[in-house]
């Protein structure tokens, strides 16, 4: 008989191109899924309903996967220490694999998870990265240290070799009946079952196939022009493969894979760079994991010194309207709406908002990346934290100080005011330049329940410039 190896999922949510589960299948034939609902991630108070929606869409599509090549996809709920343990000591498995990851959490959960195998005298094995391309350690400065700066972090990694895509679970072997009911697996909830409601649609269709559609449709064209359209929020022009990548719904080599591709098919240098740039995302997102993965305690809060203990006005009742898109902003009140109606927000808005709470209403950013982490379908420790440190200035880019002015970003990214009128409808009717510039008269108002500016940029960026002054200062 094969010997049965249980391939645990977490955000691998995918049986192609997968490393650990490709390693898995290489083993025996008997390789059966199990994803586990951790109520430590589940019952936490940053998560998005967009998100669990997501992932649940995305579970349901590789239990069908799965059945397709003849195995199954166990659904456990409980803490992973005990259930992990329990189901392979169940079911005599001779192993668990599973592949390894950057945050905190996962890696204190990880080795309590394999001390417990241990315990139970059950092998494991974790050593695949195959969220990243690059694995943390593998690429690193002249003197052997992990970069702290993006620019000669993408210099390097970008000339490393990469692996090509793994292949997919097939002709597997999954339970018979009895095996299966002597474990804790239940039948996959629904996300209201969970109680999560997402009514809107979704930024992508969960699950590995629409993915990977997703995937090739962006490789065949909008690559070639990403780098001209992805600053424009009224422009479809990036890859919206966020929640994806977050999930592992499409796997890195994959995705690598189709954008060299598209580079190489490129027949000018203009389309050649394009597509560059949009490689040059992929390589912040893998900055991101091996900072989170060297530095852990940016997941607690600033990494410079003068951001720790920094006299934030943090106003709750400015919060709210941030949050909700009523700070009297057009290109604000926009984005935060897109945000709340769809579960995802384009880039260059992230950066507008965010610079907006922390340096116009002055607001610690940790409560705009806990925001994010609950409204967002793509919410990553990793990314959305670099994101938020980036903009706050609070992080190790070398720039110190990033003010953006909302108006001069919508002037510039929504000349023609379409993405505001998108979502903020009540002030459709308004003429561009007033929209763009936020100068709207109390003509324009009237009758619109739209707000008047809740801050004045100017003042505030001046109360910011010098409380910054004062504590960098005070910590040095
Ligand atoms: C304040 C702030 C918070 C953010 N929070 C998140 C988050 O929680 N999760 C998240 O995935 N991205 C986050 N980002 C990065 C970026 O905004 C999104 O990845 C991007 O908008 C997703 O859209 P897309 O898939 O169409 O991206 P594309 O432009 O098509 O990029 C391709 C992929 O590259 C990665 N990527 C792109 N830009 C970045 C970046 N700046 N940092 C890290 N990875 C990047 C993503 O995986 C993305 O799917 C944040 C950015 C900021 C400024």
């Amino acid at each position: 008989m094969a010997d049965l190896i249980l391939f645990w999922h977490r955000r691998d949510l995918r049986i192609s191109d997968n490393l650990g589960l490709a390693a898995a299948r290489e083993r025996s034939p008997q390789v059966v899924g199990v994803f586990c609902l951790d109520p430590d991630i589940l019952e936490a108070d940053d998560v998005a309903p967009a998100r669990v929606t997501y992932m649940i869409g995305c579970l349901a599509q590789l239990q069908e996967r799965y059945q397709i090549v003849g195995s199954e996809l166990l659904i456990l709920k409980g803490k992973p220490t005990q259930q992990i343990p329990q189901v392979a000591a169940t079911l005599g498995a001779a192993a668990v694999y599973w592949n390894r990851d950057v945050e905190p959490y996962a890696r204190q959960r990880d080795t309590a998870v394999a001390a417990a195998l241990k315990e139970k005298g059950i092998e494991m094995r974790t050593t695949t990265w195959d969220q990243l391309l690059h694995a943390p350690g593998d690429v690193m400065t002249g003197a052997g240290k992990p970069y702290t700066v993006y620019g000669p972090f993408w210099r390097n990694w970008q000339k490393s070799v990469k692996l090509s895509p793994v292949e997919s679970l097939q002709d597997a072997v999954g339970l018979d009946d009895a095996e299966r009911q002597g474990t804790d697996a239940i039948a996959l909830p629904s996300a209201p079952e969970l109680g999560f409601i997402w009514d809107a649609a979704l930024p992508l269709e969960p699950g590995e196939q629409p993915a990977r559609e997703q995937l090739a449709t962006f490789g065949q064209r909008a690559i070639e022009a990403y780098d001209e359209q992805r600053d424009f929020p009224a422009v479809l022009g990036t890859s919206l493969l966020s929640a994806a990548l977050k999930f592992g719904a499409v796997g890195i080599r994959e995705v690598w894979q189709t954008a060299v591709a598209a580079y190489d098919a490129c027949r000018s240098d203009e389309a050649r760079a394009n597509v560059q740039t949009w490689m040059k995302e992929l390589a912040w997102r893998e900055f991101y994991q091996h900072v989170m993965y060297f530095f852990p305690m940016l997941a607690e809060g600033p990494y410079r010194q003068a951001w720790q203990d920094f006299p934030w006005d943090n106003d709750e009742v400015k919060f709210r309207a941030w949050c909700e898109g009523r700070t009297g902003y057009p290109i604000v009140d926009a984005a935060m709406r897109q945000l709340n109606e769809t579960g995802w927000m384009h880039n260059r808005c992230r950066m507008i908002v965010a610079s907006f709470l922390t340096k116009d209403l002055i607001i610690d950013w940790r409560w705009g990346e806990k925001y994010f982490m609950q409204t967002l379908v793509d919410g990553d420790l990793s990314a959305n934290n670099g994101g938020w440190q980036w903009s706050a200035s609070s992080g190790m880019d070398p720039k110190p100080l990033r003010i953006f002015n909302p108006a001069s970003q919508a002037k510039k990214f929504d000349a023609d005011a379409e993405y505001i009128r998108q979502w903020v409808p009540e002030i459709r009717h308004v003429d561009t330049g007033a929209l763009v510039s936020g100068k709207l008269s109390t003509l324009d108002l009237e009758g619109t329940g739209y707000v008047a500016p809740i801050v004045d940029h100017k003042k505030q960026q001046a109360i910011f410039k010098e409380r910054y002054k004062q504590q960098k200062a005070r910590v040095q």
